[in-house]
This record gives C-alpha cells, sequence and structure tokens, in this order.
C-alpha cells in the first residue's frame, strides 16, 4: 500500500454493523483501503488516554465510529443515564483526537430513535433537534445529537469532515441476542428459537404488536456506510433507511420470524408490556437523490436470512 492509501478504523468493529461492513469489504477485496476493526478489548473508548493510544497505534486517516452503549427499548428504558453517559464520553474522546491526529473524514452514527417524541412524518435529518426526545431513551437520543452538534462545531472551528449517518432500526447476522438489553427482531429470534427447542407452542411478543418501525439489514446498511465514507461529502446527516413503504408492525416481524422457524403454534401479545414511540417513520429522500437505484434486501428475505445465522451460530452469539 502507498503512502496517499487509505487507512479506516473502524469503532464498534465487533458488533452488529461493524461485522457486516467486514464481511463487505472482504467480498469487495479493494486493494487502496487498509480496514482495521477494533472493540472494547483493543481499547475502551471513555477513555481519553486509552482512546489516544489506539489511535497512535493505527494511525488511521479516516474512522467509522459505530462504538456505542446500544439496547432496545427496555435496556434504554432502565439505563437512561449510562446511555447518556458512556456515549458522551466515546464521542468527545473519538471526535477529539481524532481531530488532534488530523484523520481527513469520520463518519459517526445517529440513529433514528432519538428525533422529537412530538414530530410531523415522516422524519427527516433537519428535525434531529426540533424537540425532547421519547422519554424512554432519552440519554441515548441527547448523547447522539450531540455528534452531529459537534460535527458541526469541529466543522466551524477547525474545518474537520465530520459526518453521521441516521440508520433505522438494525438487524442481521452477529446481532445482541441477549433478552435483557436486544432490540425487538433478535430479542425475537432468540426467544422463538428457545421455545421451539423447548417444544412450546406460544410466541409470546411484549406490547401490542401494534407499533411500526422501519428495519434496515446489517448488510445493506454495511453498503452505503462504506458509500457515505468514499462519497459523501457533506457534514449534515444523512438518513440511512428503507422506504417509508416498507414499514412494518411488530405483529407482522413476529408473524415473519414464525414462518422463517416454521412455526405452527400461536403468537400472543403481552399488552402490559411497553410499546415505546409508535412510530419514528423517516425519510430516505436525501439518500434517494444520491442513490435512486440502491436495492435494499427485501424484508422477508433478510429475516430468513438472519433466522438461519443464528441457528447456525446460536451458542456462539452473544446471548
Ligand atoms: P453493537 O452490536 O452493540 O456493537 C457495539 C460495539 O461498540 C461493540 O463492538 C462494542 O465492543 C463497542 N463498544 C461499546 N462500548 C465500548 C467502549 N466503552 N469502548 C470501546 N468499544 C465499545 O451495536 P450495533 O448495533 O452494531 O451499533 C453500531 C452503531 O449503530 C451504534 O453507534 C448504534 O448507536 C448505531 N445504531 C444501531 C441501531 C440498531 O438497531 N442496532 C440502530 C441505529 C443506530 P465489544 O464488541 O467489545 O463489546
Ligand atoms: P425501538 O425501535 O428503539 O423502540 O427499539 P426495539 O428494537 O427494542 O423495539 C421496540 C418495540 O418492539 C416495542 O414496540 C416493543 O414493545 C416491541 N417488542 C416486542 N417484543 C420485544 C422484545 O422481546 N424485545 C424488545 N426490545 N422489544 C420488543
Amino acid at each position: 500500500m502507498s503512502q496517499n492509501n487509505k487507512v479506516i478504523l473502524v469503532t464498534g468493529g465487533a458488533g452488529l454493523v461493524g461485522k457486516a461492513i467486514q464481511t463487505i469489504v472482504e467480498q469487495e477485496g479493494r486493494e487502496d483501503e487498509k480496514w482495521i476493526f477494533v472493540c472494547s478489548k483493543d481499547a475502551d473508548l471513555c477513555d481519553f488516554n486509552a482512546t489516544k493510544q489506539l489511535f497512535q497505534k493505527h494511525k488511521p486517516t479516516h474512522v467509522i465510529h459505530l462504538a456505542a452503549m446500544v439496547g432496545g427499548l427496555f435496556h434504554n428504558m432502565s439505563h437512561n443515564l449510562d446511555f447518556l453517559r458512556k456515549n458522551l464520553h466515546m464521542n468527545d474522546n473519538v471526535l477529539q483526537i481524532s481531530y488532534e491526529t488530523g484523520v481527513k473524514k469520520v463518519v459517526s452514527c445517529l440513529s433514528t430513535c432519538i428525533f422529537p417524541d412530538k414530530t410531523a412524518y415522516p422524519i427527516d435529518e433537519t428535525m434531529i433537534h426540533n424537540g425532547p426526545p421519547h422519554p424512554s431513551n432519552f440519554g441515548y437520543s441527547y448523547a447522539k445529537r450531540m455528534i452531529d452538534i459537534m460535527n458541526q462545531a469541529y466543522h466551524e472551528q477547525h474545518g474537520c469532515t465530520f459526518t453521521s449517518v441516521i440508520p433505522c432500526n438494525v438487524f442481521g447476522p452477529h446481532d445482541n441476542y441477549n433478552p435483557e438489553s436486544s432490540h425487538v427482531i433478535p430479542g425475537l429470534i432468540k426467544k422463538l428459537f428457545d421455545i421451539i427447542n423447548l417444544g412450546g407452542d406460544t410466541f409470546t411478543v411484549m406490547g401490542t404488536g401494534k407499533p411500526l418501525r422501519q428495519f434496515i439489514y446489517s448488510l445493506d446498511l454495511a453498503k452505503l456506510f462504506i458509500w457515505v465514507l468514499r462519497e459523501y461529502n457533506e457534514i449534515d446527516p444523512i438518513v440511512l433507511s428503507v422506504d417509508e413503504e416498507s414499514e412494518v408492525s411488530i405483529k407482522q416481524v413476529a408473524e415473519d420470524l414464525a414462518k422463517a422457524y416454521n412455526f405452527q403454534g400461536k403468537i400472543v401479545f403481552d399488552t402490559t408490556k411497553a410499546d415505546g414511540q409508535f412510530k419514528k417513520t423517516a425519510s430516505n429522500q436525501k439518500l434517494r437523490k444520491y442513490l435512486p437505484d440502491f436495492q435494499f434486501t427485501p424484508f422477508s428475505q433478510a429475516i430468513q436470512e438472519s433466522v438461519d445465522w443464528y441457528k447456525a451460530n446460536h451458542t456462539s452469539a452473544r446471548n
């Protein structure tokens, strides 16, 4: 590799999104980019000195910053302070050290679940700061919103190209299946796997099943992330989501999972459990202007692949 080639450091590289990016770059096999995937074992990014040593070791020219405390609705509801503090620390350290070490571009990760609770739909990139987030995940939301504020400030004061993407709910291989902290799809993938293994005939899903969500397959998101790193030159964030018409209810998710497992029992809804925000419908119009022909994997196919991955890897998965 020549001196002018990119060295791309991916924080959170062992997680759901990081593993998907690794899969795609390995498929591409480009020789002009060196990719380095790191996780918490390499450095605790809440620790400024450890983060600095990590950057001094790898000397990245580009950073994809995925590392974060991440969790589903129920984990957020019980740990808002931890989500706020850990994510604020990590983001501040990664962006400041990127600036100090001359990193040319940083792409960080927001989420459609940080938008205002009371809002017009569809939500778009201009509306992030327009009102308080849903109370269930205000810690995560405010920490993530600050990334956009920091990106604007680093650009204004130092001319840095630090930007961010806004994915909708992500799922795929290497997800977090721990029932205490998982998002809905991996949580239900593990739950149904265990029910089937124990010979059960009732699949209980939390909440009413009525909330609506946009879900993106991690391998699709990975392709879009790599495109943002290489081609997207705005500081302002960009929504990386499936189209609005692809929004599905939690009930639909449960039914598609049952089909993927060929589960013939009944699905019931525990309405004593929280539903969270009813919907978070985001517009991907900005993305479509750049990439009008991008093909998302059909939801049922992505669900089948995710179930098949879990069946093959459940012993080593994050349970
Ligand atoms: P994930 O699977 O939980 O992975 C998180 C990664 O962050 C892991 O590699 C973890 O390291 C690392 N990490 C956590 N705390 C760390 C620390 N203190 N120091 C260093 N590394 C640390 O999460 P993900 O779903 O891939 O999420 C990636 C990004 O996408 C996050 O920024 C998240 O906010 C965003 N996002 C996710 C979703 C979603 O539905 N999952 C939706 C929208 C946006 P270990 O592997 O060592 O634990
Ligand atoms: P959100 O999209 O940020 O709200 O996070 P989740 O991925 O956790 O999705 C939450 C939605 O799925 C809520 O409507 C929950 O009631 C519903 N849900 C149903 N079963 C589960 C489950 O086992 N785990 C989680 N996290 N959510 C569930």
